[in-house]
């Protein structure tokens, strides 16, 4: 008999809650990755680099298991049907995995869930991805809480040293079974190419820590950690962070991590905002949706020099600066009246650190539409957003190199009246005009 492991966001050995769990279980452990045609599928670019880096990923973890004597499954298919397969294979007392917290995931696992049963097979689940989940953080009358201030407070009053305490795996791994592999699929099996994009590296750099609070608001300095890749597809452990911005006393970039919980839980708890406004008031604001401007916005080409900049780096190398990402995010909004799905839609597409409940949390913080948001009426100018962040130019002219000469394109829309249409527009459906 064996237990199957189930990776699905956490590629990794090391500190894995779910992983760990079934090591110390009793049986031998066959850990799975499934490949999954309804993500995969939805996916435009063949050369997407989050598949490339999944790949390269799997692969490393199957040497890892190798090196321990254990097999590393990994498959293509529906996962309903990818373990009806190996039900029939091998003999499979339960299956282990880590929590996901994505409507899509929600709906997958329950289908597993029902599947396993009828063989008799438990499936066993783990907190891994974040430090709270679910209605962990609480009010005291037991709702979710909607605005992250509060949140934190009562995060930061529950964390204890046993809520980022590792869970090693290193000592366990000679309990991985060694079974027949099967056949792997290749990324030309599955219709994708190796992207040539690069890929951020692991490492929590000490400097990031000390330098964090001075100048994360400042593009140009690309001070941020660039961890978010690796916390979305769990190659790096939240647990493990954690620690070290309690260690190095780093509170506002511990913030940040909180906020991850905080937009995790709530969409968790609010699924259809994925979708729609958390603010039933703003779901029926006249968009524009003028897809010329939305081409020039996405290409970055508005004429805005810190929009274009944003747009092209992320265009460029699948990352883009927070505050930048804030400055984008608010323009296509407010200036362009185009729909935050569209834009949400497009960061979903192009972001090496796509994150759904970050994402549709963070579009809709901008928008004024959220749970938790920047009210409706507070529309960030452009250019005072450039003087501010960027003053010297420095970001500007990494990305628009045009930018003050007479190639550089005109704005396409002007401030202040693209900013009295959006107000207009977003109180009429506050009024419910
Ligand atoms: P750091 O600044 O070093 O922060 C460390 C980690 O904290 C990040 O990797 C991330 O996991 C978390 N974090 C930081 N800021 C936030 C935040 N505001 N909300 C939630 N988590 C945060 N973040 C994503 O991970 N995925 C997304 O798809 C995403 N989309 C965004 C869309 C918009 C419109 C905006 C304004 C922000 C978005 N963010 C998203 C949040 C933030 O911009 C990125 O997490 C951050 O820029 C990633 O860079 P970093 O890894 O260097 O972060």
């Amino acid at each position: 008999k064996v237990f199957l492991f189930w990776h699905r966001r956490d590629l990794r050995f090391e500190d894995n809650a779910g992983l760990a769990a079934a090591l110390q279980g009793g049986q031998p452990v066959v850990p799975l990755f499934i490949f999954d045609p309804e993500i995969l599928e939805k996916l435009e670019n063949r050369q997407d680099a989050r598949v490339g880096f999944i790949y390269d990923e799997v692969q490393r973890l199957t040497e890892e298991a190798q090196a321990a004597s254990g097999t590393l499954l990994v498959r293509y298919g529906r996962p309903e049907e990818v373990f009806t397969e190996l039900l029939r294979e091998l003999d499979v007392a339960a299956v282990y995995t880590n929590h996901d917290y994505e409507p899509y995931a929600a709906t997958r696992d329950q289908a597993v869930t029902k599947l396993l049963a009828q063989h008799n097979v438990p499936l066993h689940t783990y907190k891994d991805q974040v430090i709270f989940e679910k209605d962990e953080v609480q009010t005291k009358t037991g709702q979710p809480y909607k605005i992250y201030g509060p949140y934190k407070r009562a995060w930061l009053a529950r964390l204890t040293e046993a809520d980022y305490r590792p869970h090693p795996s290193a000592d366990y791994l000679r309990k991985l079974a060694c079974v027949p592999a099967g056949s792997r699929p290749t990324l030309a099996d599955m219709g994708f190419e190796q992207s040539k994009e690069p890929i951020p590296g692991r490492q929590l750099a000490f400097r990031t820590l000390e330098q964090y609070a001075d100048t994360r608001d400042l593009p140009a300095r690309d001070s941020t950690s660039r961890l978010g890749l690796h916390l979305r597809f769990g190659t790096i452990s939240i647990r493990q962070l954690v620690q070290r911005a309690l260690e190095a006393k780093a509170e506002i970039w511990l913030s940040e991590l909180i906020w991850r919980d905080f937009f995790m839980q709530l969409l968790w708890h609010f699924p259809y905002t994925a979708h729609e406004s958390y603010d039933p008031k703003l779901r029926n604001i006249q968009w524009r949706n003028n897809e010329a401007e939305f081409q020039a916005w996405c290409e970055g080409r508005t004429g805005y020099p810190l929009i274009d900049a944003g747009m092209r780096q992320l265009n460029a190398t699948g990352f883009m600066h927070n505050r930048v990402r804030m400055a984008t995010a608010s323009f296509l909004v407010k200036n362009l009246l185009i729909d935050w799905k569209w834009g949400e839609a497009y960061f979903a597409a192009k972001l090496l650190d796509y994150e759904m409940a970050s994402n549709v949390g963070n579009w809709q913080w901008v928008a004024g539409t959220g749970a938790d948001s920047q009210p409706w009426f507070r529309i960030f100018s452009p250019d005072s957003q450039l003087t501010k962040f960027d003053k010297q130019h420095a970001y500007v002219q990494q990305w628009v190199p045009e930018f003050g000469t007479s190639r550089y394109p005109r704005p396409i829309v002007e401030h202040p009246s693209t900013r009295d249409r959006a107000l207009a527009a977003f109180r009429a459906s506050r009024d419910g005009h």
